[in-house]
């Protein structure tokens, strides 16, 4: 059967489509575009084009936020309160599943990358696991108990206040708060305090002793919250691969020894990872919304 996922950015969209099994065991893309975010009106147009190409049974669409998760609200399925001109109150699930009249999952971007993982990766088997993304911001998918957690409205968890680097002068860029992690270890964040392209520093070493120290406390946060069986780190600034050890080494240093447990104490390489999906988890979790939501309406 086929089923349809889209990864919703501020700067893409990514539509594929995966024959999935009816087990839901595997996944395998058959196809996919991508199509840089314009104005809402010509970018869905043509992303409702592509889809009906294909029979797909279902539709899952994991977005960039703020979106309302809540299903009994009447703006479900739309994206809130965003900067992002044109997007603003954008019933984004509604229009699909008017155009295309399948059933339509719905979820955060970083939810939807959290679930991949869960179903088809580096998560498997795990009731509790949390997807972080340190990118143009700062995200977190959380599963927990065996469900992605919504709540209030859906976790912040990039919003997370943490202490600052003593020798960081730098004044943060969040516009809500100067110490947030997206405020101080987004790629941007790096960017603007360095003077220099992200990828131009990768040979400066306090710049990754700064940015470990910013997300290990912002995971040891985490630990201490959400109890992860698993952490995956990801999005473009952790493509600067020596970040994972050092990252690794603070949490431990952060915990104190608080935390007993192997996977903390002996196995943290096996801990905190990148994702087991390469760069797919987004968009095969989107696929999993879409079948989820299919088994939900019938
Ligand atoms: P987005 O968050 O928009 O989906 P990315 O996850 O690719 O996109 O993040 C983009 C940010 O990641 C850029 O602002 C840049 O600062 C940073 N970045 C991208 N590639 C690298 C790299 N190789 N090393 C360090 N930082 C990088
Ligand atoms: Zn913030």
């Amino acid at each position: 059967m086929l089923i349809g996922g889209i990864e919703a950015g501020g700067t893409k969209m990514v539509c594929a489509v995966a024959e999935i099994q009816k087990d839901g065991a595997c996944a395998k893309i058959i196809d996919r575009i991508s199509l840089p975010t314009r104005q809402p009106g010509e970018t869905l147009t043509e992303m409702i084009d592509y889809f009906k190409k294909w029979e797909i049974k279902a539709l899952g669409i994991g977005c960039f936020g703020p979106v309302d998760l809540n299903r009994n609200s009447e703006t479900y399925g739309h994206i809130t309160k965003t900067p992002k001109p044109g997007w603003e109150n954008c019933n984004i699930a509604g229009i699909f599943k008017d155009a295309l009249r399948v059933p339509v999952g719905f979820d955060t971007d970083v939810n939807g990358a959290v679930l991949g993982e869960v179903t088809w990766g580096a998560a498997q088997g795990c009731d509790n696991a949390i997807y972080i993304t340190v990118g143009t911001g700062v995200g977190v998918g959380v599963y927990s108990n065996g469900a992605l957690l919504h709540g209030l409205v859906h976790p912040e968890a990039g919003h997370m206040l943490l202490q600052k680097h003593p020798n960081d002068t730098y004044q943060g860029r969040c516009p809500f708060h100067p110490n947030c992690v997206e405020s101080l270890a987004s790629g941007p964040a790096i960017e603007e305090r360095w003077g220099k392209k992200a990828m131009e520093l990768a040979d400066c070493p306090e710049v990754w002793e700064m940015e470990a120290y910013y997300i290990a406390q912002a995971v040891t946060n985490y630990i201490v919250t959400y109890s992860p069986q698993k952490i995956i780190l990801w999005g473009g600034v952790m493509h600067q691969e020596q970040l994972f050890d050092m990252i690794r080494t603070k949490v431990k240093e952060m915990l104190h020894g608080y935390i007993h447990h192997e996977m903390v104490e002996e196995k943290i390489e096996q801990y905190i990872v990148a994702p087991a999906l390469g760069e797919n988890p987004g968009i095969l979790g989107a696929i999993r919304l879409g079948a989820l939501e299919l088994e939900i309406q019938k």
